[in-house]
């Protein structure tokens, strides 16, 4: 299942909601750069400059990547894919590797939001450390100032949601990976789902979408 959207349409919240109700992994490209420049792996100190501008990292560095979070054990019976793919390139390496499993993408929940809203989301998210779960203000608050509910990790704002890096995130996504959309759609996996709503209200839609399968 991928979750897809521009960068503060809920995915990872939804994502997180989604594993939780299904049993799914919830993986996510964009923790795992996070926690790789944290680490200063050599994944992380190649990654790092794209990262802070809020360009895509290249398609070889990330694509490695993700096909090898997908060969761990916790993933070989399926999982939530959030923040991938990016591009046309990601989205048929990895049509690719699931056909050499005998697997497939079943479908893609792509969560459409107003581009101020999205805007309003990025400036007050609040992003936990350790987990990688996210709060913001005016939809879900910790019940500890600035500790995560789930692990009680720090809270802090991500450098790449500052206003220059988003404006460039925003560019970036309607450039290379809103046409996407139209590729998903060819291949009859497309869920489209408003969500500019409450955070319940998009996570029922999604739910009752899964349902079906
Ligand atoms: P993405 O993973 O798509 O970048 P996030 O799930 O991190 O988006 O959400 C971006 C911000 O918007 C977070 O601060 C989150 O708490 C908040 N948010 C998520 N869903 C909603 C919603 N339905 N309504 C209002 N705020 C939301
Ligand atoms: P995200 O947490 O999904 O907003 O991603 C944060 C950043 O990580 C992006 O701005 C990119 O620099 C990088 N990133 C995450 N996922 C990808 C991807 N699929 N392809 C390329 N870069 C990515």
């Amino acid at each position: 299942m991928i979750l897809f959207g521009p960068p503060g349409a809920g995915k990872g919240t939804q994502a997180a909601i989604l594993a939780e109700k299904t049993g799914l992994v919830h993986i996510t490209t964009g923790e795992l750069f996070r926690e790789a420049i944290r680490k200063e792996t050599e994944l992380g100190r190649q990654a790092k400059p794209y990262y802070d501008r809020g360009d895509l990292v290249p398609d070889a560095l990330t694509i490695g990547m993700l096909l090898e979070r997908l060969a761990e054990e916790d993933a070989v019976h399926g999982c939530l894919l959030d923040g991938f793919p990016r591009t046309l390139e990601q989205a048929t390496a990895l049509d690719d590797a699931l056909i050499g499993q005998g697997q497939a993408i079943d479908k893609v929940l792509c969560i459409q939001v107003p581009e101020d809203e999205l805007l309003g989301r990025l400036a007050g998210r609040w992003t936990c450390r350790g987990c990688g779960d996210v709060y913001h203000r005016q939809s879900r608050w910790p019940k500890v100032e600035g500790r995560c509910d789930r692990c009680g990790g720090e809270l802090y704002q991500r450098d790449d949601d500052q206003p220059e890096a988003v404006r460039r995130r925003l560019e970036v996504y309607s450039r290379q990976t809103a046409p996407l959309i139209d590729y998903y759609r060819g291949q009859g996996k497309l869920v489209e789902v408003d969500g500019y709503r409450s955070v319940d209200e998009v996570s029922g839609e999604l739910q009752a979408a899964l349902k079906e399968l």
